[in-house]
C-alpha cells in the first residue's frame, strides 16, 4: 500500500459545509483500515492530537486545527442475513466514508427498507452514530447493530453493539465519555426487506394526506427530500450546518409555565415516551424575531429559524466569530423570554 499523503497547513475552507477559513496543522485522507493505522502511528511519533473529519457538515470551525486532521474516506458495502434474526431483514455494512444520502437511494434501489425518512441529511456514514442522527420520525438507532472502531490511543479495532453506544436524542457515548476516543470506521444497520412505511411525523403524514393508498418507501423518500428542500437551504448555494441548536426537552410544570405566558394550545410541544415534552426550538426563536435577522456576514435563515447561515463563503476570518455572537445573542433571547437553555447541536472547536 502506498504510504500516507500527509500534507501541512491544509486549509479546511472547502471541507465543511459552514465555509469556514480554518487550517489544520496536518491533514490526511485514510481510504482503509489501514491508512486509519498509519495516520494514528504518524500522530503518535509526533504526539500529535487527532481530529477525525467526515463531510464537515456538523462542525463549526471556529479556529485553526492543531495536531492531525484525519478525513475518513473508507469506501464500500457489505451486506448478510442477519445472524438468528427473523427472515425479512438484512444487515447492511457501509464504509465510514460512504455518502449518507447515497447509501440511503442505494439500500432502496436493493429493496433493502428503514432509511427512507432520514434521506437527505448531508454527511457521511461514520458521522451518523456520532449524534444519532434523525429526522421525520426515525433516527440512526432504531437501525444500528454494531459500530467498527479504531481506539486513537491503542490503534485497536474493536466492535460496539448499539447498547454500547448509549443513544439519545441527538446525542451518543460518543459526545460524553467516549468523545474523541474513537474513530468509527463501519456501521452495520438491519433494514428490512418488506417496506415498513412510518409517516407519523406531521410533516410527512399531511403530505401524503391526499393519498388513497398507502406510499411506497421511494414515495416516502422523495417526500422527505421535498419537504427538506423547500425548508432548508442547500449548502452547497448557502452555507450552514442543518439545526444550530437541539429542540429542548423540558418537563411538564416548565411547559404549563410557558403555557401560561404564551397561551394554552399556543406552544407546539411534542410529548416523549418517558413524561417529558420536546418544544421546537425553531418556534421559541421565531417568537424571539430572528428569522431573517443578518449579523454581518452571517444570519437566520428566512424560512428555519433553527438555521444559521453564512454569507460570506470566501475566506473570511470573522464569520466564525459572528456565528458564535449571534448563537449566543439567540441563546439569551431564549433564556431571558422564555427560562429555556438552547443547546448548540454542531459540535464547536475553537472558542465557545
Ligand atoms: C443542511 C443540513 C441539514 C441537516 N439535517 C440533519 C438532520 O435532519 N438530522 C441530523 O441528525 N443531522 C442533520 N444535519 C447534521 C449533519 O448532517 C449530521 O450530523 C451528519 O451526520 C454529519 O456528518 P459529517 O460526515 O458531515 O460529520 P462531520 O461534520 O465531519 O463531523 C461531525 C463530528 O463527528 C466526528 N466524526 C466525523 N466522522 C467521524 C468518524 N468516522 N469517527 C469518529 N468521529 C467522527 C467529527 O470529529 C465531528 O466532531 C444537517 C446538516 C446540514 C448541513
Amino acid at each position: 500500500m502506498p504510504d500516507l499523503q500527509i500534507e501541512k497547513n491544509k486549509s479546511l475552507l472547502a471541507m465543511n459545509t459552514m465555509a469556514l477559513d480554518s487550517t489544520a496543522e496536518y491533514f490526511c485522507s485514510a481510504s482503509t483500515l489501514e491508512a486509519v493505522h498509519q495516520a494514528l502511528s504518524f500522530a503518535k511519533r509526533h504526539n500529535l492530537s487527532v481530529t477525525p473529519l467526515g463531510a464537515g457538515s456538523n462542525v463549526i470551525l471556529a479556529t485553526n486545527l492543531s495536531g492531525l486532521v484525519l478525513h475518513l474516506s473508507l469506501k464500500g458495502c457489505e451486506s448478510a442475513a442477519p445472524v438468528g434474526a427473523a427472515h425479512g431483514s438484512v444487515d447492511v455494512t457501509f464504509a465510514a466514508g460512504e455518502n449518507w444520502h447515497d447509501m440511503v437511494l442505494m439500500c432502496l434501489d436493493r429493496g433493502w427498507f428503514g432509511l427512507e425518512n432520514l434521506s437527505l441529511i448531508p454527511g457521511n456514514m461514520g458521522a451518523a452514530a456520532i449524534q444519532n442522527i434523525g429526522a421525520y420520525g426515525v433516527e440512526l438507532s432504531n437501525l444500528l447493530v454494531s459500530l467498527q472502531v479504531v481506539d486513537i490511543q491503542s490503534g485497536a479495532v474493536l466492535e460496539l453493539d448499539r447498547e454500547a453506544c448509549q443513544f439519545s436524542y441527538r446525542d451518543s457515548v460518543f459526545k460524553q465519555s467516549l468523545k474523541d476516543k474513537y474513530i468509527i470506521t463501519q456501521l452495520t444497520l438491519r433494514l428490512s426487506t418488506e417496506p415498513n412505511i412510518n409517516i407519523d411525523y406531521p410533516a410527512l403524514s399531511a403530505y401524503f394526506v391526499e393519498l388513497d393508498r398507502e406510499p411506497t418507501p421511494q414515495m416516502v423518500s422523495d417526500a422527505v427530500c421535498n419537504i427538506r428542500r423547500e425548508k432548508l437551504p442547500d449548502p452547497c448555494e448557502l452555507a450552514n450546518v442543518g439545526s444550530f441548536f437541539k429542540n429542548p426537552v423540558i418537563n411538564q410544570s416548565a411547559l404549563a409555565g410557558l403555557q401560561s405566558v404564551e397561551g394554552k394550545g399556543k406552544v407546539p410541544s411534542y410529548s416523549q415516551p418517558d413524561g417529558l415534552v420536546k418544544v421546537p426550538a425553531a418556534w421559541l426563536i421565531d417568537k424571539c424575531k430572528f428569522r431573517g435577522t443578518r449579523r454581518g456576514g452571517v444570519g437566520v435563515h428566512d424560512k428555519q429559524a433553527l438555521v444559521l447561515v453564512n454569507y460570506s463563503n470566501d475566506a473570511d476570518n470573522d464569520s466564525a466569530r459572528e456565528i458564535l455572537s449571534l448563537a449566543k445573542e439567540i441563546q439569551a433571547a431564549v433564556k431571558d423570554r422564555f427560562g429555556i437553555n438552547l443547546e448548540v447541536e454542531p459540535r464547536i472547536y475553537g472558542p465557545v
